[in-house]
């Protein structure tokens, strides 16, 4: 038997403690650094609505106010500025929520054809401004019910089928289709628009990635809606997929489970008398 044998025990001991050690170090730093670039992110995202809406407050007050075309326009420019604030604010706090995994999901069955032609319902005015067309395709006798965070998943598609709105031509065409398999359901999101370049395909879900900035916020955009949707999918451990060609559009893919139709067995249709 070998004498080294209890040394070299506490030896590796010491080693994988302190392998352990430097390994949450690691961690640490690499969440350190992460918050500060957060930070620097979300200071400068701020900053772009406040100084607009500041540059229009201060003009009107050095004598603009008296003019009341002039008056109306800055007011306007500031509110929308502030809009902006807020909604950038909101999707900063949600975004946070998720990513510090503090949010809970809330899981019930709904049937998601309803959810999305409520989604157009919201989205037909922005869709009319910017002359898209919204077509919605499924098959009538197929079951389109999953079981999945209701509010969650109407926002994930407002979000893609807003871009596909937005990021569109004049005239274009946001087509979602909806396709119920065997046990998932296939919600594609499908635009004509300008198409994402390939380099910047793989970097559109990361939070305030813009493929062009000012076009972006002159749109409204945050930059943080797809990596939101990114988390939602992820929390339901969905995942969505995307593929585009310039000049030609985008097509945006995600999957459910598909559930059991609340209307069948045990749970008889209701009859009206
Ligand atoms: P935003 O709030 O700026 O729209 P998103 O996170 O929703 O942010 O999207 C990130 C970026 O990806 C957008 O700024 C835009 O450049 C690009 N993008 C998203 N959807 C589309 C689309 N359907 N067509 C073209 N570009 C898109």
């Amino acid at each position: 038997k070998s004498s080294i044998s209890p040394l070299r025990k506490i030896n590796d001991t010491i080693n994988s403690y302190a392998q352990a050690k430097n390994k949450e170090i690691e961690t640490l730093q690499r969440n350190a650094a992460f918050r500060r670039e957060f930070i620097a992110d979300i200071s400068h995202e701020l900053k772009t609505p406040i100084f607009a809406a500041q540059g229009y407050v201060h003009t009107l007050m050095d004598g603009a106010v008296d003019d009341q075309k002039v008056r109306d326009k800055f007011l306007k420019r500031a509110a929308k500025s502030l809009n902006s604030l807020d909604k950038l604010v909101q999707d900063l706090l949600t975004l946070n929520q998720m990513e510090s995994g503090v949010v809970k999901f809330h899981y019930e069955v709904f049937d998601v054809r309803e959810l999305i032609q409520e989604v157009i319902e919201q989205l037909e005015n922005k869709a009319e401004k910017r002359n898209v067309a919204i077509r919605f395709t499924f098959d009538e006798d197929k079951n389109h019910w999953t079981k999945a965070d209701k509010d969650k998943i109407y926002r994930v598609c407002q979000n893609l089928i807003s871009n596909a709105i937005k990021y569109n031509h004049e005239g274009g065409e946001a087509h979602i289709n909806l396709k119920t398999k065997k046990n998932h359901l296939n919600i594609e999101i499908r635009d004509n628009g300008q198409g994402i370049p390939a380099e910047d395909l793989k970097r559109i879900f990361e939070r305030f990635y813009r493929v062009e900035k000012s076009r972006s916020r002159e749109k409204g955009g945050t930059g943080l809606g797809l990596a939101i949707v990114k988390h939602i999918l992820e929390g339901h451990k969905s995942k969505i997929s995307v593929s585009s060609t310039v000049g030609k559009g985008s097509i945006f893919t995600f999957s459910l489970p598909l559930a059991k139709n609340k209307l069948t067995k045990g749970n008889p249709k209701p009859t009206t008398t």
